[in-house]
Formats: structure tokens, C-alpha cells, sequence
């Protein structure tokens, strides 16, 4: 039987929230590659940077050098709210799976966001106001990114237009309600709302979407309205930043009873929360201090780190954002209609494609079928329903535990788990009925979509 010292959840109370985020890049040797003006093919500067986004998260974005970006009180009044979020030792978990591993996971699903995005929404919804802007814009794809800024934008009286992957828009009728209860504008995308929109309609009648052409239309709607920015909710530095906040309270909470992890994992569509959860151990790691086996997990259908390329790629389908250096697909790549485990965008964040590039993270995949057999047990013994996204990491996590059982490790594990799953029933539903599919990229296929990519350097 287990031990029992360590309680089923390490509270940490309201103060012991980090006063500052912390910035990776400071412990990195090789510096994540600078984003590039898609015309000049220069890094991009500030300057160019600033009509998109905001004056301040542009500083963070460029940023780095300073270890510690102290985290403004109004930011943190907010994280009072909902924060610290449980760190959970999975006993029930660990017992049905007979293994000797520690199994504990940090849950970031205890707000109505029901995910990790709502640590960077409120950042950027904050620096947004404090520059004097009316509001933001965005593209949201399963709709966890568009809720967290609505409910950011409420809590700071700033207009938030969502675009919406059409496919979610009529698929997730619940995820919209929700944002326009908060007081967002939600635009299926793409739409005869914006240039791009129109442009791709003509070109793909009938299209349902993807998040690269809704990130198009909502950088486009940003720079042609006065006193609007773009933010974004993923893959850039500044989100990574913001979501130390994961990272630095669970190393809090472990480091009060003594317990080191020895293999991290996260579930990576752009990188945020696992970026987030390892920043502070991966800073030990890179100064020295300490060795962490991190993983990262990723859909079989939509594999950049395990299959893509490391190059310089589009963000967006319009080709309208400055170019990022990323393990990618490519821009236009689009996982099959199928897939409904989230983690659908093409590339991976900058920083976490220099340390995987590095050496210093693994990465594996899953198929679908396999990641709802792990949610499904998750659910059964540790009682949350876990959103598809976090079930690739639960996937990783029992696998893992199944190997110390193998070998008799009493390894300690910890993994991210994000959010929760009830606006994703339809696809725990094709799950149940036995209907849900894998689907898995051909070479030749992949081939196709990394053809497209820029040719840079
Ligand atoms: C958005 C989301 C993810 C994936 O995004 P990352 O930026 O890779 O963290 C994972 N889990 C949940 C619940 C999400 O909403």
C-alpha cells in the first residue's frame, strides 16, 4: 500500500502564488531563434512588432535575459481567485495500475475557462487595458483559449472579438454561449468579415475552418481597427512565461515534501503548459542543478515535434505573422477531420523546439483511441473527466508508471494536467458508441505539406 504522508492534494496557500513569472530563455544557451518579418526575412523589432501586439507583452516577447518578470498585483489579485490550483498525488490511480511509481499531477482545470489558458489571458487582457486599448482579438479552436479571454476581458472592460474555427463554431454551440456570456463577439472563421476571410472562401467554398486561417483573420482585424491588438494563446514566448506560474507552484508544492520528480510530462499542441510546468526544473537542469527526464506528448495525427522539421515557418495561413524558427508540418498542414483530441496546430513553440532540438526534452505520440483509453481510466479512479488535450499526458503518465512496475522503479512522476473534458462529450461520445478512429499522417503526405515551407537561410 501506499504511503499516505503526502495528502491526496499539496495546497499551497494564497501568498505562496510566485510573485514573478520566470523567464527560461535567461538559463538557455542557445536562445530560442528571434521571430522574422515575413518581408525583410530580418528578425522582427518592436517596432514592427507593435501594431500587432501589445507594448509591453512585445518587451516580454523580445526578453531574454531577465530571469524573474514580476507579476503585476492586479494579475495576481486575479490569480487569487482561482489559484494556487491542487497539486494531486494519484493514489487511486497508482493502485489500480499496481505500480511502485509516485504519480502526481497539477490540475488546471479548477476555473470556468476549464484549462491553463486563463494564466496568460488575464496577463495579456491586463497589459492590453494598461495601454489604453478598446480591445482584443483572437482565433480560438476548441474554444478553451476564446473563454479564458472573454472572462479576462470582462474582468478588465475590454472588448475581446473571437474568431472561430468554423468546424467548433457549429460543433461547440456550448463553448460560444459561453464566451458571449462574458460578453465576447464570436466569429465563425473564416468569414466575409476580413480580406483573408474572403480571400480563402473564394478559393475553399465550403471549408469548416482551421486555426491557422482563424489566427489570419483575427491578426487582420487587430491592425485595421484603431485601438484593437492581437493576443494570442499559445506557442509564443510570453505565453510560456505566464505559464511558469504552473511550473513554479508545483515545484513549491513537491519541493515541501521533499519529493524531486524524475520524469515530467505534458501534453504539447503549441507548448504553453508544458513550456509552463517544466520552466523551473528545466532552469535547474540548464544551470546544472539537477537532471529531469521531460517528456512531451503529442497526437499521432498531428506530430510536429516526433515527425515535423525544424525550420522557419508560417504561423498562420494567411502568411500575414512574423515567421517562427519551430518544429513544424507545415503551415497549411491540417489534421484529419477525425481527430478530436485537440492539439491540432502545426507548429511548437520557439523555445520548446530549441531545447527538444537541444537534446534536453523527449518528445512521443499517441493515437486518439489509445489517449481515451487513459482518459477513461483517469475518470474511473481519480474521478475528473480530463479534456482529450491533458489524456495524452495521463497516456504518457500510466505508460511510464507501467514500465516501473516492469522494472521495479519507485520513480516519481509528475504530469500536466490542463483542463477538463466537458465541452468535448462529442467526442467521448464517438469513444463510447466504439466509432473514434486513429488516424495517422503518411510519409508522403507529410512530405507534401513540408514542401511548402518557406526557404529561409
Ligand atoms: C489549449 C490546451 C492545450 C494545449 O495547448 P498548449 O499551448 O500546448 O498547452 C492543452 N490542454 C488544454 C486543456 C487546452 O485547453
Amino acid at each position: 500500500m501506499a504511503n499516505k504522508e503526502i495528502p491526496y492534494k499539496i495546497y499551497l496557500s494564497e501568498n505562496e502564488i510566485p510573485k514573478a513569472w520566470y523567464n527560461v530563455r535567461a538559463d538557455m544557451k542557445n536562445k530560442p531563434a528571434p521571430l522574422l518579418n515575413p518581408g525583410t526575412g530580418k528578425p522582427a523589432t518592436a517596432e514592427e512588432l507593435t501594431p500587432v501586439f501589445c507594448k509591453e507583452l512585445v518587451a516580454q516577447e523580445l526578453n531574454n535575459n531577465d530571469r524573474e518578470i514580476e507579476i503585476p498585483e492586479e494579475i495576481y489579485n486575479f490569480y487569487k481567485m482561482y489559484r494556487p490550483s491542487p497539486l494531486v498525488r494519484a493514489y487511486c490511480l497508482e493502485e489500480k495500475l499496481q505500480t511502485p511509481a509516485h504519480i502526481y499531477y497539477k490540475f488546471e482545470g479548477n476555473n470556468t475557462s476549464g484549462s491553463h489558458k486563463l494564466n496568460s489571458a488575464i496577463a495579456q487582457a491586463y497589459y492590453a487595458k494598461k495601454e489604453g486599448l478598446k480591445g482584443v482579438t483572437t482565433e480560438t479552436g476548441a474554444g478553451q483559449w476564446g473563454t479564458a479571454l472573454s472572462m479576462a476581458c470582462a474582468y478588465f472592460g475590454l472588448d475581446c472579438k473571437v474568431y472561430m474555427v468554423k468546424v467548433s463554431y457549429e460543433q461547440k454551440p456550448f463553448r460560444r454561449e459561453v464566451m458571449r456570456t462574458y460578453g465576447a463577439n464570436v466569429t465563425p472563421s473564416p468569414s466575409d468579415t476580413t480580406e483573408i476571410g474572403r480571400k480563402i472562401l473564394a478559393e475553399h467554398p465550403g471549408t469548416t475552418g482551421s486555426l491557422g486561417c482563424a489566427i489570419s483573420e483575427a491578426v487582420e482585424a487587430a491592425v485595421t481597427q484603431p485601438g484593437y491588438r492581437y493576443v494570442l494563446g499559445s506557442v509564443l514566448n510570453q505565453v510560456l512565461l505566464h505559464q511558469s506560474v504552473i511550473g513554479l507552484e508545483a515545484k513549491a508544492a513537491l519541493d515541501k515534501y521533499g519529493v524531486k520528480p524524475d520524469v515530467i510530462i505534458g501534453c504539447a499542441g503549441g507548448g504553453s503548459n508544458l513550456g509552463g510546468l517544466i520552466s523551473p526544473f528545466m532552469g535547474q537542469k540548464l544551470r546544472g542543478e539537477a537532471d529531469y527526464d521531460i517528456v512531451a506528448v503529442e497526437p499521432a495525427s498531428c506530430p510536429s515535434f516526433t515527425r515535423g522539421v525544424y525550420a522557419y515557418d508560417f504561423a498562420d495561413t494567411g502568411r500575414v505573422c512574423p515567421l517562427a524558427k519551430m518544429y513544424t508540418l507545415g503551415s497549411d498542414f491540417i489534421p484529419s477531420a477525425n481527430h478530436a483530441g485537440g492539439l491540432r496546430y502545426h507548429g511548437m513553440s520557439p523555445i520548446l523546439s530549441q531545447l527538444y532540438d537541444d537534446g534536453l526534452i523527449r518528445a512521443v505520440s499517441a493515437k486518439q483511441t489509445d489517449v481515451f483509453d487513459a482518459a477513461e481510466m483517469f475518470a474511473r479512479v481519480e474521478g475528473i473527466l480530463p479534456a482529450p488535450e491533458s489524456s495524452h499526458a495521463i497516456k504518457a503518465a500510466i505508460d511510464e508508471a507501467l514500465k516501473c512496475k516492469e522494472t521495479g522503479e519507485e520513480k516519481n512522476i509528475l504530469f500536466g494536467l490542463t483542463g477538463t473534458g466537458y465541452f468535448d462529450l462529442t467526442a467521448y461520445e464517438a469513444y463510447n458508441n466504439g466509432t473514434m478512429t486513429d488516424y495517422v499522417p503518411t510519409d508522403e503526405e507529410l512530405a507534401v505539406f513540408r514542401s511548402h515551407l518557406p526557404q529561409i537561410g
